[in-house]
C-alpha cells in the first residue's frame, strides 16, 4: 500500500490562532516554532499508523503557507518528505505519481464556517469557491484533484467542523479524526497532542488496512464539463484576476472558468488567486 499524505496547520491539536501557523511573522516566531513541532508529530503519528497497517510507500507533502514547516531532522524514516514551494499541485504537489490513498492532516473548513478554527480557502481574498455549484474547500478542491489520480481522500483530521464538511463530501467511509472542538474562529476546546496522535495513528491504521482489502472511499469526482466559480472578498480582487484569458466575469466580484479537465481548473483557481493578491 501507498499512502501520500497532504499536511497543514490549522487543524492541528492545539492551533487556534494565526500567531501559532505564521512562519514569517518575526513576532510569531515563539509560539510558531511550537506548533510546527506539534504539526511535525502528528505526521509521524499518521507514518507510524501507515507502517503498522502495511505500508510501504509513504510521501509527506508540506501543505501550509511556505509548505516548509515540518521539521525534516523530525520526521519518521519510513516516509519521504516534499517541502517548499510553489508547486503546480500546491497542496497534492506528488499525488500525480501513483498513491492507493491519500491523508489530509491538520485541515480546516471551507471558508465562511463557523464555528471553525481559522476557517479559510487557500488565501484570504477567497470567499467562496463552488465546482459545479457546490461549494467546496481545500478538502474539496484537494479531494477532487486526488480523484482526477485515482486516488481516494481515506483518513482527515482537523476539527469537527473539517469533520463534517469531509463527511458530506466523502461520505461516510472517510475516516474522520477529530482533534479540537471549534468555539469560534480563534478558539478551540482541544484533545491532548499525545490523544490526536493516538487517534490520527489508529484512524490510518485502520485506513490503509481497509485499503489492502479493497475498500476506499468513493473518489470525489465533479461532472465533466467542469465550471469553477470563485467569489473573492472585492471588486479589486476580481478586476486583477479577471484579466486572465479565459476567466468569465460572473458578477461583480466574482469569477467562472469552463473545463473538461479536472487539473487544469485547479491550476486556474490557483493562478485566480495569486492574480486576485495582487488587487
Ligand atoms: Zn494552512
Amino acid at each position: 500500500m501507498r499512502l501520500y499524505i497532504s499536511s497543514d496547520m490549522e487543524g492541528v491539536a492545539g492551533v487556534v490562532h494565526e500567531d501559532q501557523t505564521n512562519p514569517v511573522d518575526p513576532g510569531c516566531a515563539a509560539e510558531y516554532q511550537r506548533f510546527r513541532r506539534l504539526m511535525t508529530r502528528e505526521v509521524n503519528a499518521a507514518i507510524e499508523g501507515a507502517v503498522a497497517g502495511g505500508a510501504t510507500s509513504i510521501l509527506v507533502n508540506d501543505s501550509h503557507w511556505s509548505m516548509r514547516n515540518l521539521l525534516s531532522e523530525e520526521l519518521h524514516p519510513a516516509a519521504e518528505l516534499l517541502s517548499g514551494g510553489p508547486k503546480t499541485w500546491s497542496m497534492m504537489e506528488g499525488i500525480e505519481t501513483g498513491w492507493d490513498l491519500a491523508a489530509c492532516l491538520g485541515y480546516h473548513a471551507k471558508a465562511g464556517t463557523s464555528p471553525a478554527v481559522l476557517d479559510h480557502t487557500y488565501a484570504d481574498v477567497v470567499a467562496d469557491v463552488r465546482l459545479n455549484g457546490r461549494s467546496v474547500g481545500e478538502l474539496g478542491l484537494n479531494a477532487a484533484l486526488a480523484a482526477s489520480f485515482g486516488v481516494p481522500v481515506a483518513v482527515v483530521s482537523g476539527d469537527q467542523a473539517l469533520a463534517a464538511e469531509a463527511q458530506a463530501l466523502l461520505g461516510d467511509r472517510v475516516r474522520t479524526v477529530v482533534v479540537k472542538q471549534a468555539a469560534s474562529r480563534q478558539a478551540a476546546r482541544s484533545l491532548a497532542p499525545e490523544v490526536a496522535c493516538a487517534r490520527i495513528r489508529e484512524a490510518v491504521r485502520l485506513a490503509v488496512g481497509d485499503a489492502a482489502g479493497g475498500s476506499t472511499p468513493p473518489l470525489f469526482r465533479p461532472d465533466t464539463p467542469i465550471l469553477l466559480e470563485v467569489d473573492l472578498q472585492s471588486t479589486s480582487h476580481a478586476d486583477q484576476a479577471g484579466m486572465m484569458p479565459g476567466i468569465e466575469r460572473s458578477g461583480p466580484r466574482s469569477l467562472s472558468f469552463r473545463h473538461t479537465d479536472y487539473p487544469d481548473a485547479f491550476r486556474a483557481f490557483r493562478t485566480i488567486f495569486n492574480l486576485a493578491g495582487l488587487g
